[in-house]
């Protein structure tokens, strides 16, 4: 292994950087909170605490047009710089410096009538722009120069200008948004004009020493994006204005191929980040699925980047460039790239978290102190509630003993884990593993407790977790049905033709697991860009070769059942749920919903569907219809007379995930 290259400082407009770790923008809802700028400080401060070199915020409009929603952060106002600077001050307190991304939606703005270079709709906003007249173009650019010095009056080392996943500046310069006849449009020249004045008017406006790093769309990922040399041109141009480094952007929002969710192989995209440093002069950063420091390394080692950027991974754990650059992977709590409490809690309006970290961005709300009173806690289930539960209930001093029934700590992530794409969730057991070993919690596999067991401790932690839910059917003890636990856990063999009673994310991970043939992608860039038909050589604008992916057809005959009618899978979560539905879609399942089940039986399962009388000739029916708590103990527990808690799916299994899990288990550990 040659030396770490991470800890190496780097010069940046006149900036020296500690090391070469960046942390990424991500949008945490604080931005348009009065007071969110103290959550955003505290969320800030936390890692640049951590060691990271360089912070680029949430993007913030330049103006009221930009905005993602009526109630978006902006910045066009004295008023509004001086909110941000307590979020700077914080930051540079540290050690670290900050810069603002500077974001116009255009056409993606969730507003009645955004606007855009020319009034095409986008396929994932049902609101349809208008065209920005050549004034208000002109404006823009002025508003994007007036915003970047507000952030320099801030406090801010510099800016991030947004030139990707699809946002305005990357609809200006693809012929598929801009249609323009002016000279912004035509011509690629034109149709680079605005980014190139964007950039040199920052400079201008903002002298030498101000960061300016432009957010290059590498990787367009939609029919009629940029070429490869497209991109060199606009390379040279943002040069040529005086930006200061590249960062990498890959696919617009728009893209129906998968950039960041835990399918995507790690660092998948860094050879087009490669390219982007073999065309430039400027420090080059590379984004997307980095999660651990080797990976980090390695790109650098081979000279593909000047620097990585991390955003989720940030979110996982405060102190990942610390412990990365101490040599301390095994410490560091691993973005599993999930999306649940982060992309998939900004669509819905709510806070920014982590799955795996439920302090993130709630820095100021769960604060953990010293237990008052040291006590002997039992946790009865090392699954992830009870793993966080006793984490926590020992680093705040208390005496923690840890039980599970099976051989290993992890419960349900030990199957998650099993899952073709899903192989990240062993990171989050590592993790655990780690931190409790660390903390000297005692614990104890192969040991289903009893109530007796635990009568000599002050407080028990019921972590139990669920049983499957069994559902009541003519034909249920047949020898054709299975649960999934005998699929995935106990891996009994099943027939080529299947049919699966359920459409929530398990039901999905079944259908994932028995249509995989074939190596799995997620572990393979090449084969990854080979299945979502990325074009590797960027001759193809978009670098893309084909308008649909192309996955290897499931061997087995497989179809996913759901009682509600309309969408099958439409439950599954908000950024990743259409990976499920069209990667199972492209391998061939079948998907049926609004049926009512009537039973199971030598020929197949009887279902109804529209009044209709139908059978699936299937060999095993599987059930995968839901959880229910596993209180077995409980009432022996309470005969103790010691306060008993429940946590994760022993308290609610409806809707349960593992990030419920591991904030109760967190929460419940903070108030004994
Ligand atoms: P569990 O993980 O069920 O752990 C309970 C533990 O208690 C078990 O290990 C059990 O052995 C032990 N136990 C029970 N009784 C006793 C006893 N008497 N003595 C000792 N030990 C006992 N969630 C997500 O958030 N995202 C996903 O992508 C995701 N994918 C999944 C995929 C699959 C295939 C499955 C099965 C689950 C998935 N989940 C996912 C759900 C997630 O794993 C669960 O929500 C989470 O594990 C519940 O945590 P828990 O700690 O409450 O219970
Ligand atoms: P789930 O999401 O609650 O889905 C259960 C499915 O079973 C539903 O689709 C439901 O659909 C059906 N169902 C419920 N009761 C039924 C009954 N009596 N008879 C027949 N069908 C019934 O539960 P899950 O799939 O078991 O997942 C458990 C938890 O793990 C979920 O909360 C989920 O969040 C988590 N998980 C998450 C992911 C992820 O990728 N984020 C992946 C796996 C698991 P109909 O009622 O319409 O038929």
């Amino acid at each position: 292994m040659q030396a770490s290259l991470l800890g190496r400082p780097l010069q940046v407009s006149g900036h020296a950087l500690r090391t070469r770790v960046i942390m990424g923008s991500m949008h945490t809802g604080f931005e348009e909170h009065p007071e969110g700028n103290e959550h955003l400080a505290a969320f800030y401060q936390a890692r640049a605490k951590g060691g990271v070199a360089l912070i680029i915020t949430g993007g913030i409009s330049p103006n009221a047009d930009g905005v993602v929603t009526d109630e978006g952060a902006k910045l066009t106002t004295d008023e509004e710089a001086a909110w941000h600077k307590v979020v700077t001050d914080a930051v540079h307190q540290d050690g670290a410096k900050i810069c603002m991304q500077i974001l116009h939606t255009g056409r993606y703005a969730m507003m009645r009538q955004p606007v855009a270079p020319s009034a095409i709709q986008a396929p994932i906003n049902p609101a349809r722009p208008r065209a920005l007249s050549l004034s208000e173009v002109k404006q823009t650019v002025q508003d994007y120069i007036r915003c970047a010095q507000l952030a320099q009056q801030a406090g801010y080392d510099g800016v991030e200008v947004m030139g990707s996943e699809g946002y305005l500046i990357n609809q200006f310069i693809a012929k598929r948004t801009n249609q323009r006849d002016d000279e912004y449009g035509g011509s690629l020249e034109n149709r680079h004009r605005f980014a190139q004045e964007i950039v040199a008017g920052i400079r201008a406006a903002c002298g030498d020493d101000f960061i300016i790093i432009f957010r290059l769309s590498v990787l367009d990922l939609v029919e009629d994006g940029s070429t490869w040399e497209d991109n060199l041109e606009l390379i040279a141009r943002i040069e040529a204005a005086g930006a200061s480094m590249f960062n990498t952007g890959i696919g617009w929002h728009e893209a129906r191929i998968p950039t960041i969710a835990t399918m995507v192989p790690r660092a998948a995209f860094k050879e087009f980040t490669g390219k982007l440093k073999q065309a430039s002069s400027l420090p080059v950063i590379a984004t997307n699925r980095i999660n651990m420091p080797e990976v980090a390394e390695s790109i650098l080692q081979a000279g593909l980047a000047d620097a990585v950027c991390l955003a989720r991974p940030m979110l996982a754990d405060a102190e990942w460039t610390n412990k990365a650059l101490n040599q301390q992977s095994a410490a560091i709590n691993t973005c599993i790239a999930c999306n649940q409490a982060c992309l998939d809690h900004i669509f819905v309006g709510k806070l920014t978290s982590r799955l795996v970290n439920p302090f993130a961005c709630h820095e100021l709300q769960l604060i953990q102190t010293p237990a008052l009173k040291k006590k002997k806690i039992a946790v009865i289930g090392a699954g992830p509630a009870g793993m966080a539960c006793a984490k926590t209930a020992s680093e705040r001093g208390h005496q923690a003993a840890l039980f599970d029934a099976l051989s290993e700590l992890g419960g349900q992530l030990n199957i998650a884990k099993t899952i073709p794409g899903k192989q990240e969730f062993y990171e989050a057991i590592r993790y655990f593993k780690h931190e409790l070993e660390k903390l000297g919690v005692h614990i104890q596999l192969n040991h289903r407790v009893q109530a007796d067991d635990v009568s000599d401790f002050d407080e028990i932690v019921l972590a139990s977790g669920i049983h499957p839910r069994q559902i009541e059917l003519e034909g249920i003890s047949h020898s054709k049905v299975m649960t999934y636990l005998d699929v995935l856990r106990e891996r009994k063999p099943v027939g080529n033709n299947v049919a699966i009673i359920g459409s929530g994310g398990i039901g999905f991970d079944v259908g994932e697991f028995l249509s995989q043939d074939g190596p799995d992608s997620a572990l393979d860039s090449h084969l990854f860009q080979q299945e979502w038909q990325i074009d590797a050589s960027l001759e193809h604008a978009g670098g893309l070769t084909a308008p649909e992916p192309q996955l290897h057809p499931s061997k087995r005959n497989i179809t996913i059942c759901q009682r509600k009618p309309g969408m099958v899978g439409r439950t599954l979560g908000k950024t990743t749920g259409w990976i499920h539905r069209l990667t199972l879609k492209e391998r061939g399942v079948n998907m049926m919903g609004g049926l009512e089940y009537v039973k199971v039986d030598d020929a197949g399962l009887h279902v109804k569907q529209a009044g209709e009388d139908k059978v699936l000739e299937v060999d095993h029916v599987i059930v995968c219809a839901g959880q229910v708590p596993n209180r077995d103990l409980q009432a022996a527990l309470e005969a103790l007379g010691k306060p008993v808690h429940l946590i994760g799916g022993a308290e609610i299994a409806a809707e349960l995930d593992a990030k419920r899990a591991i904030l109760s288990g967190t929460q419940v550990a903070l108030a004994l």
